[in-house]
């Protein structure tokens, strides 16, 4: 069954690998007339240069902000965004400043917005204008779209927004705004359908004032063509929408569902010691490297984070934690449950109090450093969300909650 599209307050980044279908390829789209996109275009841009919201990237047209904040901006709301982007341009002013940093303090920075793949490539993307571009961000198509994590989408963002170059943008956003004006009725995510929003997408685009544009079209979806109840009766562009006309503004886009995430159950011991924590560093080659955790395992389910331990079947949490970190514990009540989800997975943690027997401590399997650390220094660590969700929990019954 389909159901129309419920949500999109972030950006989905829409990358331009897919396969051109008959409508990309073959004649324009008949949609598409000339009247009908000026239309668009002076109603649009007209209606944004008097109802934009006023946002912190917005301010000028730095490519280095830009590229900051819609790397920021995939998967992720407008509103999660602000904080984020205002502290890290604090930290990282400028592209050569982010290009020096080390890893880890990029990471560091981008703690809490998930999707940490971005930050790695945002980094690795820095490094390359450094290295290949004497550290400009490039306003050629083919030197943006060869950067480390900018698809089709963040390169429309950059080259229109900084450099006003006519380059197409299909988001989250533009594609329901899409397909409504336009009444289509394919499946949205279906490869064909993206192909014609991409055609549509670089004819709606100007020549020039580019950046306006591409703005207008995505402030359109964002406050005024939303996801669910549309705001027909202040929409701009209203008289040339076609699901408006025929009714369907609240039916259209058609989004294939989701899958059911796959579920996945975790256990990690929080091992004490002297009134110091056990906390182990993820090694190379895993989803979180780089990031700290209370010592976990895979119980059952799905396995999204690979902790299963090669050649063994499921283990206890104690011998675990023994495999981890080379420490024998004693294990006591369940503290706290957390759950998150990764990937395709939806993740529940059982967090147990756990006493260690040991002090000297050797890193296991995936592994590369196990600490002993004061409860009030694990803010300097690097951990993803359910570490800190179990952090916040440590400092609440602290606290005596
Ligand atoms: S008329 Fe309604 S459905 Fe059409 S673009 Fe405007 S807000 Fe969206």
């Amino acid at each position: 069954m389909r159901r129309p599209a419920k949500d999109s307050a972030g950006r989905s980044s829409v990358t331009n690998n897919t396969t051109r279908g008959k409508e990309a390829s073959g004649d324009p789209d008949p949609d598409l007339d000339p009247s009908w996109i000026d239309q668009v275009r002076r109603g649009l841009v007209a209606w944004y240069e008097r109802s934009s919201r006023d946002l912190p990237w917005r301010s000028d047209r730095d490519p280095y902000r830009i590229l900051v904040s819609e790397t920021m901006l995939v998967q992720t709301t407008v509103a999660a965004v602000v904080p984020y982007f205002e502290r890290f341009l604090k930290r990282f002013p400028t592209l050569s400043a982010l290009a020096e940093a080390e890893e880890a303090e990029v990471l560091k920075a981008w703690e809490g917005l998930g999707y940490y793949r971005r930050a790695r490539q945002l980094h690795a993307a820095a490094k390359q204008v450094v290295a290949l571009h004497g550290g400009k961000i490039p306003d050629d198509p083919e030197s943006v779209r060869a950067l480390p994590g900018v698809g089709r989408y963040i390169a429309g963002a950059v080259l229109s927004f900084a450099f006003d170059r006519p380059a197409p943008i299909v988001e989250a956003n533009t594609q329901r705004v899409l397909a409504r004006w336009l009444a289509w009725r394919g499946d949205l995510k279906a490869s064909s359908t993206q192909a014609r929003l991409w055609q549509a997408a670089e004819r709606l685009v100007p020549a020039q004032r580019a950046g306006v544009f591409n703005q207008a079209f995505m402030e359109l979806g964002a406050l005024i063509c939303t996801p669910r109840a549309p705001s027909c009766l202040l929409c701009p562009v209203a008289e040339v929408c076609r699901a408006r006309a025929l009714g369907l503004q609240d039916v259209l886009p058609i989004v294939s569902p989701r899958p059911s995430p796959l579920q996945a159950v975790e256990a990690c011991a929080l091992v004490v010691r002297d009134g110091r924590i056990l906390i182990v560093k993820r090694g190379p080659n895993r989803l979180w490297e780089g990031f700290w955790e209370f010592p976990t395992i895979h119980v059952s389910g799905a396995d999204p984070a690979g902790r299963s331990f090669e050649g063994r079947g499921p283990v206890e949490l104690g011998e675990g934690v023994r495999l981890l970190a080379g420490i024998e514990i004693e294990i006591g009540a369940r503290l706290q449950t957390v759950t998150f989800g990764v990937t395709k997975h939806r993740v529940k943690l059982d967090a147990f109090e756990a006493r260690g027997l040991d002090e000297s401590l050797t890193p296991g399997p995936g592994v590369v450093e196990a600490r002993w650390v004061r409860p009030e220094s694990l803010a300097d660590y690097l951990f993803g969300s359910a570490g800190r969700q179990l952090i916040a929990g440590l400092a609440r019954r602290s606290l005596g909650d």
